[in-house]
């Protein structure tokens, strides 16, 4: 659509500015350009104005943690009694897997998180060889965190970084960047997290990891022992295994930073909260991933009181409990409706924040991703409103209807039903 255009509904929800009732979001391009009181309507080209009716307008989600290729392992693992019986599953599952699998998988995933109000994603890519061309099939903005699993020190990150390298080239692509995933403290060695500290620093590139996921991980490098601890010990060195946190582990590396994501951090140390907290990185929580695994209570407590930026994610389908009712699929309301089932205190416009402004300043996009604001890019979602009187953030958090719409830098994805032709 050429020139600008204009949405009002009954609701918008800048998040990074207060919700303004019968608010108009103006759309040049692909970016926001403004967000106009209701009074302002008189003043704007009736022609180009679209009145949404009886909807929120909600910046589009920031989903923080995603393996995209996994989506087709839904319901294939029931919940297990052990979390190194269930890498042994899906290592299983890869080995029977091929790239065309991975990449009819990872399109399913994608799909699945547009049509549930994702505009930008962090996702773990395990198969490289589908990088960056997949991005280009989707809509969807995606940060691609190449993964790393390197079980010896002669895992030499070199490879990996010269790879970085080449796509750093590509990221002009528009809508795609790289980023990387070491995998886990046990998955990975401290000489290989140092090396690639050492490289990365100053580059503002996401790295990502999933760190003190299971009370097996906590236990391997805690107190030695454990069914972790005895599967790696033939594998790997186990010298590391000293009694420190995962963590701390992680924290000695050099690695953590802004532009770090722990992922999981179920499992913690009293002083690792402060600690991580310093080093100005963040964490993301995965709601129904956390049940699936049925993991002890998520350290929400800790982590708010130290001010740790904290995010949502939807970890990916192979972790979570398929329900017999409904389609069980990736969608970040689905994982905020999880959380505020477990966390019913929690405001939901601090619930709503942990999947827009947060995560898109964790992945280095903040004002430009999560937002309705001047300078933004126009990816929004339209939710349907409740009656008048009920709070927008709630309706928002605890959404089960299909989305209204969705647009991803300036083009309908999802269609308004009203739009169509
Ligand atoms: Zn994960």
């Amino acid at each position: 659509m050429q020139g600008s255009f204009f949405l009002q509904a009954r609701d918008v929800i800048p998040v990074a500015h207060p919700a303004i009732q019968g608010g108009i979001v103006e759309i040049h391009g692909n970016r926001i350009t403004a967000v106009h009181p209701p009074a302002q309507k008189k003043n704007l080209p009736q022609d180009r104005f679209f009145d949404l009716g009886d909807s929120i307008i909600i910046p589009g989600l920031v989903n923080a943690h995603c393996h995209l290729d996994y989506t087709s392992m839904v319901g294939v693992i029931p919940p297990p009694s052990s979390f190194t019986t269930w890498i042994h599953s899906i290592q299983g599952l890869k080995r029977e897997w091929t790239l065309d699998d991975f990449k009819a998988s990872w399109l399913e995933g994608a799909r699945m998180l547009v049509h549930s109000g994702v505009t930008t994603v962090c996702d773990i890519e395990s198969i490289w060889d589908l990088v960056p061309d997949i991005s280009r099939l989707t809509p969807l903005r995606v940060i691609s965190c190449l993964e790393l699993i390197a079980l010896s020190n002669s895992g030499d990150p070199t490879p990996m970084l010269d790879k970085l390298t080449q796509f750093k080239k590509l990221e002009i692509l528009h809508k795609w960047r790289v980023g990387l995933s070491p995998h886990a403290p046990y998955s990975t060695t401290p000489l290989l997290l140092n090396l690639l500290a050492t490289a990365l620093q100053s580059t503002n590139t996401i790295v990502t990891m999933h760190i003190g996921e299971s009370a097996e991980e906590w236990e391997m490098f805690k107190l030695r022992r454990g069914p972790l601890y005895e599967w790696l010990a033939p594998q790997r060195s186990m010298k590391i295994c000293d009694g420190k946190s995962p963590i701390q582990i992680v924290k000695d590396c050099g690695i953590l930073s802004p532009s770090f994501l722990g992922v999981h951090m179920n499992y913690m140390d009293t002083s690792d909260a402060a600690m991580f907290a310093e080093t100005g990185a963040s964490m993301v929580h995965c709601p129904r991933s956390h049940s699936y695994f049925n993991h002890s209570e998520f350290p929400l407590a800790v982590a708010k009181k130290n001010k740790i930026p904290i995010c949502l994610g939807t970890d990916s389908l192979a972790t979570v409990r398929v329900s017999k009712s409904t389609v069980t699929k990736l969608c970040l309301f689905a994982e905020m409706r999880e959380f505020m089932r477990k966390y019913p205190d929690i405001a939901p416009r601090e619930v709503l924040e942990m999947t827009t402004t947060t995560p898109a300043q964790a992945l280095g996009l903040q004002g430009l991703a999560g937002t309705l604001s001047k300078g933004a890019f126009a990816d929004l979602v339209v939710i349907r409103a409740k009656d008048p009187a009920s709070d927008p953030y709630t309706t928002v958090v605890l959404n089960e209807d299909p989305h209204r719409a969705v647009m991803i830098d300036g083009a309908w994805v999802v269609t308004p039903p009203h739009l169509q032709s």
